[in-house]
């Protein structure tokens, strides 16, 4: 029988959170490992930050592999791969890997963020990966002097929308309400960015095409039209908590799924702590500045939990 190794934390989430919470809990002496799918987290798939203090013009990718180092400079192991379940076995936790195998800890921190919100609508799974992509930055260079649309009217989006408009020759930003929700400053960059149109109140209610996306049909008349030709479709209709793993430690959300914390980070079940985007905490405020500091404000909870 396999030994199964026990930490005294586990970190699930290699993000801002996890990182930031990673290089504190280093600092503390407490003993821990990291597991993770996507290194830097969600930063990583943004075009450029300059909101984080004093590091300014940094493309997202740029910034997570800075901070991984910044928590790897302690010694820390990151393990990359999927947690697909945790159990409360006794006095710890056991954490089933999705490639196989269990590891246990005496604490948990849950900081694994938010994954895209699906619009849920005919040809979504269809055209993925051809001609539909959750990610601007990922996959925008793929439609040089093309015309796609954007779904959305958050920071994320009207910010998908101005990358966009540095490589494709037309930029269709279409949202359900009469306003976008983004920051004025990405209001801004909107309006007096040429290449980008904003369609408002309307919604896309099907994504048609052959072999790829090639229009949208859309749920009102729109310049005489009630389809929208595109060669691509980015989808930024918000996120919801990455916490599928989590349904044996009966953590108390909110209404949508994100899990509630105190102001130490813990969470209602005793050794589980969350951090960042996946939480209640900073007000859901979902930046890397809040997520750094939960995951630093856990660590140090943790390391006098642990302590006792
Ligand atoms: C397009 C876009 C632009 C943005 N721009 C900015 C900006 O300019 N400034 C700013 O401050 N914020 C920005 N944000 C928000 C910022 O990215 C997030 O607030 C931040 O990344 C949250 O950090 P986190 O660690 O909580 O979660 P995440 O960054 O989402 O990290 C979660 C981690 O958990 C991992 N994970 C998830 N599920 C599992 C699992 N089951 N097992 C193992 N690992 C798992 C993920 O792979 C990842 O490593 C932007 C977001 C987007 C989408």
């Amino acid at each position: 029988m396999t030994e199964i190794k026990t930490y005294p934390l586990i970190i699930i989430g290699a993000g801002p959170a996890g990182l930031a919470a990673s290089i504190y809990a280093s600092r503390y002496g407490v003993k821990h490992i990291i597991v993770g799918e996507l290194l830097g987290g969600l930063i990583a798939e943004t075009h450029l930050i300059d909101n984080y203090p004093g590091i300014e013009d940094v493309t997202g990718f740029e910034f997570g592999q800075k901070l991984a180092h910044h928590a790897q400079k302690y010694g820390v192991e990151i393990m990359p791969g999927r947690v697909q379940k945790i159990f409360k076995a006794e006095a710890d936790f056991e954490i089933e890997l999705a490639g196989g195998g269990i590891i246990s800890s005496k604490a948990i921190l849950i900081a694994t963020g938010t994954k895209h919100r699906k619009l849920g609508i005919k040809g979504e799974e269809e055209f993925l990966g051809k001609g539909v992509s959750y990610c601007a930055t990922c996959d925008g260079f793929f439609y040089k002097n093309k015309t796609v649309a954007v779904v959305g009217g958050s920071d994320s989006a009207a910010g998908a929308a101005v990358y966009l408009s540095e490589i494709c020759e037309k930029v269709y930003l279409i949202y359900r309400r009469k306003k976008l929700r983004a920051e004025d400053f990405w209001v801004n960059l909107v309006e007096k960015n040429s290449k980008i149109e904003v369609v408002y109140n309307t919604n896309i209610v099907e994504i048609l095409g052959a072999e790829k996306v090639c229009e949208v049909q859309l749920d009102k008349i729109y310049k005489n039209a009630e389809t929208l030709s595109v060669d691509g479709l980015f989808i930024e209709a918000g996120s919801v908590p990455s916490i599928d793993f989590a349904g044996g430690l009966e953590l108390e959300t909110d209404e949508n799924g994100y899990i509630k914390i105190k102001s130490d980070s813990s969470t209602s079940t005793l050794g589980v702590w969350a951090a960042g985007d996946t939480t209640t905490g900073s007000d859901k405020f979902c930046q890397v500045i809040t997520a750094c500091a939960e995951g630093a404000i856990a660590a140090r909870s943790i390391s006098n939990y642990l302590k006792k």
